[in-house]
């Protein structure tokens, strides 16, 4: 573990499993992630700072790496902590800002009706409550983004890493390429590209797969020698693994442009995601609907296939640089 780190394991209820925080014991005290909200997940929480020397009171400020859940659940259980850093999108989410989310919920409404989406699918409200349900209930004190730093925590740089979150920050430290990386980067599997609304008034919806490319690429530029993540184990950076990450995802991207070749302007989005988790789609609806478009946006932004509507719902077919 790197110098004046600790790990904190925590259960969830999620698929995933345990999710890690880390707590950093320096002049300040400061936490980056805080688990789910449930008194399970609180007790290890307290367990384990009680194992390093620390109760919940010595916590000075929090950190978050994305708005999810399972990496900001417990942070209104910290009475003391007067500074919590995340970004605006994370806020939005803690704050359960009411017109952001009549929005969201409008949005996904027509997306799943271009998609092709059967009605016994489409649990939007059911995600949205239960992430309120689970995640932390305050809002960030200090929006944060890249470029910005955290007073304290001078030594350490933000990084815009967008992808499995339109909020996704990492932190790197750059006296020794310790990364915090949240669910950005793992061990073991790939991060899910989750698919969320644009912004009250941005009218292109992000393309999370394309962002999670984008922001891998960038880590490869960066000084990073050891990877802190929200799940899974602490592992040495290599960048092979960010390679072998995107081969993976080229290679599913082809298994995707193979169907449309074969089924142009038949199958809807809906379908393909079928074809491509024939086991998982039913259980897991929203992970394997979000990786079907992302393998979707990827292939049109390269310029194999190209998307069209009739009666409002989507198709695609293959560009001519796609036919062979
Ligand atoms: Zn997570």
């Amino acid at each position: 573990m790197a110098e004046n780190l600790y790990q904190i394991t925590m259960p969830t209820p999620y698929a995933v499993g345990d999710v890690h925080s880390y707590v950093l014991i320096d002049d300040v005290v400061t936490l980056f992630d805080a688990g789910v909200d449930t008194d399970d997940a609180w007790q290890a929480m307290v367990r384990q700072l009680s194992d390093v020397g620390l109760t919940p009171s010595d916590i000075d400020q929090i950190v978050l790496t994305h708005h999810h859940p399972d990496h900001t659940g417990l942070i209104h259980r910290f009475d003391d902590v007067q500074a919590i850093y995340g970004h605006a999108i994370t806020n939005l989410w803690l704050n359960q800002e009411s017109s952001y989310f009549d929005h969201y919920r409008a949005f996904f409404a027509k997306l799943y009706d271009q998609f092709g989406v059967p009605e016994t699918f489409r649990k939007v409200d059911k995600t949205i409550n239960n992430a309120f349900r689970y995640q932390g209930k305050r809002p960030v004190t200090h929006i944060i983004d890249e470029g910005d730093t955290i007073p304290s925590l001078e030594d350490w740089s933000i990084i815009e890493t967008k992808g499995h979150a339109q909020s996704h920050l990492s932190f790197l430290r750059q006296t020794d390429g310790t990364l915090i990386s949240g669910d950005h980067l793992l061990k073991h599997i790939s991060s899910n590209p989750i698919l969320e609304a644009p912004l009250e008034g941005e009218v292109d919806r992000p393309k999370p797969l394309l962002n999670y490319r984008r922001t891998l690429t960038k880590l490869q530029s960066l000084d990073i020698q050891s990877v802190l993540p929200g799940h899974g184990d602490i592992f040495d950076y290599n960048s092979k693994l960010i390679q072998h990450r995107l081969t993976r995802q080229e290679e599913r991207a082809q298994k995707v442009l193979d169907y449309v070749l074969e089924h142009r302007l038949e199958a809807t989005p809906f379908n393909i995601c079928q074809f491509l988790f024939p086991k998982h789609y039913e259980k897991q609806f929203g992970l394997t609907m979000s990786e079907t478009i992302g393998q979707l946006d990827y292939l049109e932004a390269s310029g194999d296939i190209e998307a069209v509507y009739s009666k409002q719902v989507l198709t695609y077919k293959p560009t001519k640089q796609s036919v062979y």
